[in-house]
């Protein structure tokens, strides 16, 4: 039945501009439409150049835009010199192989209207007329994304896989609908925010190689999708983002328009600036050391896919000259950064709007990379060790972003740990300087909390970008500023050492040393000092489950009955409490849980006096590890050289570090 209507509705609003005899609709009603549409085949033509060869015909059918229009169609089924991801020759291989039963469900339930925006939202049916502004949840994000229309994505694979006219017929009418509803006028803004333009400005191209032999793809539906991609780019060219992620989605959707289409008239100017915007972010959005300046692990990588995409499609059109030998290089250090900081599982830290993701996750990126850069320890990453060759190292500095990993080894069992002490990133960044997260035995033992939200809830957004929800030192639970500063980075073969310093307050810094003691467990001295006072909190927080407490010992553990453990031990001080928080974390957009979250607190009384605690991170696969740990000597807080002794299975053993040898 459904299926029935939808192609009644369909036809009625196809069929009656003249080029497929009208069946239903009524003589005034088919008039309406050939006018209506042939003006919008003439703005069509006024937008190409019609002395591009090929489109002898379609130039010489001017004074009859409907014989054009069918002539333009012609053209681009034919036209062969542009070439694109989304190759239509491989289609009849795509048989059975390109779609997931994923993408089948989404892509029939988007038959029936039913929609995803923001996917952590579940779908939503929106309307028989479909309603393009449908917001069923109070975060904005559902909206802008339904404007995106990934699942425009599935309907491209379900038909190719399937080679089921359904999908073509329903997106053709989707994607006319969907012009219709939505001109660019600024009422109809929840569909036109700049980066949604530019996600479709390149995904549409993907989709119309899709669609375009499908014989639902009439020249109607050409006029109207080309109409679009030319409204999508004028308004792209208008539309500049610099800085952020949101600058690289507007060029890639205006070079794929530009490259796609070179008959517009327009396309060479949009391509050159799509081409000029990403050669000049690329360079200023990648720190030296490969990261994107956002800070955002998932950001980041998604950065990754707007430079290289655009690049992608130079090159298969001969055109890569458009960017420098450079460009690819920093790509190729942006491709380093997932392996120096994930998680011997394939995840990623999820510092700042990310999240921890699905083991495996970076790994066929990665592989794809190793072919791309030939890099052997991609594919040791990316094959967990089966193919290509070991990292060398196995402990990194990035040192511009703030980034820092000291890892045991590359196995999934491994101990990893990454530290986070960097600039400002912006708005997908926490002021969380200092923090860390701690994986172990294939247990994310210390994560993160995630950012929980963007959109329609500011108070619980706020709450996941508190300084005190993470690993780090407070002062009377202010959030801290940004101003990092490395002061020794010591990888070794027994011991890395690591010394940050962040200027939290104006009138406190915060310095943080971090030992990887014989690659087994973390000694961390913080010390705090500078004109405030005040409470001053060293915050931590456990993965999800039970933890224990000991109050004596001020030592607190995760309760795993198998596996991997974390244990965590301030050295006793003077009026030192160890006090429970309230923890949270989310691993999936709107979806958190309460974990274990705790501080060791100390009153920092004076202006002079400062403070220090020295605390032990250890994870363990058995039995609880039990080490002690003192200061040599009475260093001042805030001295440049600092000594411990560390008692642990009887052994005594002394670590330190020396400042004074290092340069501002
Ligand atoms: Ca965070």
């Amino acid at each position: 039945m459904k299926d029935s209507y939808m192609i009644l509705l369909f036809l009625c609003l196809f069929s009656g501009v003249g080029l497929i005899q009208p069946v239903f609709a009524g003589e005034d009603k088919q008039d309406q439409k050939v006018i209506s549409n042939s003006s919008e085949i003439s703005k069509l033509l006024s937008r190409l150049d019609l002395n591009v060869p090929g489109l002898e015909k379609v130039k010489s059918s001017i004074n009859d835009p409907l014989q054009a229009a069918g002539e333009l169609l012609k053209y681009y089924r034919a036209r062969d010199v542009v070439k694109h991801p989304v190759d239509r020759r491989s289609k009849p291989d795509m048989l059975g192989k390109c779609a997931s039963e994923k993408d089948i469900k989404v892509a029939d339930d988007a038959l029936k209207h039913i929609f995803t925006g923001q996917t952590a939202y579940p779908p939503y049916f929106c309307g028989d007329d479909i309603n393009w502004g449908t917001s069923p949840v109070p975060d904005n994000e559902w909206v802008w994304q339904l404007n995106r229309m990934d699942f425009w994505e599935s309907m491209g694979l379900a038909y190719w896989h399937t080679n089921d006219e359904k999908y073509a017929r329903e997106w053709c009418f989707q994607l006319v609908d969907w012009t219709k509803k939505n001109p660019l006028d600024g009422e109809h803004n929840y569909a036109w925010r700049s980066i949604e333009a530019g996600i479709r400005g390149y995904s549409w191209t993907g989709l119309f190689q899709r669609f375009l032999d499908a014989p639902s793809f009439t020249p109607d539906v050409l006029i109207a999708f080309l109409n679009s991609c030319h409204d999508h780019a004028a308004y792209l060219m208008t539309k500049y983002s610099k800085g952020s992620n949101w600058g690289l989605m507007e060029a890639e959707g205006l070079a794929f328009i530009a490259m796609t289409f070179p008959e517009f008239q327009d396309s060479k100017e949009w391509k050159d600036e799509a081409v000029k915007r990403l050669n000049k972010e690329i360079q200023n959005q990648v720190y030296s050391d490969g990261h994107q300046r956002e800070l955002s692990m998932d950001y980041h990588m998604g950065c990754i896919g707007w430079f290289i995409h655009t690049f992608d499609l130079a090159k298969m059109n001969g055109q890569k000259d458009a960017f420098p030998e450079s460009y690819l290089k920093i790509i190729e250090k942006m491709c380093e950064v997932p392996m120096k900081l994930g998680f011997p599982d394939g995840t990623t830290p999820q510092f700042g709007d990310s999240w921890t993701g699905t083991p495996g996750q970076i790994w066929s990126n990665l592989m794809s990379w190793a072919q791309l850069f030939n890099r052997e320890d991609f594919r040791y990453i990316a094959t967990e060790g089966k193919k290509g060759k070991k990292p060398e190292a196995t402990a990194f500095a990035l040192e511009k972003s703030g980034f820092y990993s000291m890892r045991s080894g590359w196995d999934k069992n491994d101990i990893c740990l990454v530290l986070k002490c960097g600039p400002d990133g912006g708005f997908h960044c926490q002021p969380d300087n200092g923090t860390f997260e701690l994986y172990a035995g294939g247990r994310h033992l210390m994560p993160d909390a995630g950012s929980y939200i963007y959109s329609g809830d500011p108070e619980n957004r706020a709450w996941f970008r508190q300084t005190k929800v993470h690993q780090t030192l407070t002062l009377n639970g202010a959030n801290t500023a940004y101003a990092p500063k490395l002061l020794l980075w010591k990888p070794g073969k027994d011991m890395d050492v690591l010394v940050v310093e962040n200027t939290s307050y104006l009138n406190l810094t915060h310095r943080r040393a971090m030992f990887f003691v014989d690659k087994k467990f973390f000694v961390i001295v913080d010390e705090a000092f500078g004109d405030g006072t005040g409470v001053v909190d060293l915050h931590f927080q456990l993965a999800p489950g039970k933890a224990v407490f000991d109050n004596e010992k001020f030592s607190v553990r995760t309760d795993f009955p198998d596996g991997w453990n974390v244990l965590v031990r301030s050295m006793n001080q003077k009026d030192m409490k160890l006090v429970e928080e309230e923890g949270q974390v989310s691993f999936v957009y709107t979806k958190k849980e309460p974990r274990p979250a705790f501080c060791y607190r100390v009153r920092k009384e004076t202006k002079e006096t400062g403070v220090r605690f020295v605390t032990v991170v250890a994870p363990y696969n058995e039995s609880q590890p039990k080490m002690t740990i003192r200061i040599i000597g009475k260093p001042i807080i805030g001295a440049s050289h600092l000594e411990l002794e560390i008692v642990n299975d009887g052994i005594t053993k002394r670590i330190r570090y020396d400042l004074s040898g290092q340069t501002e």
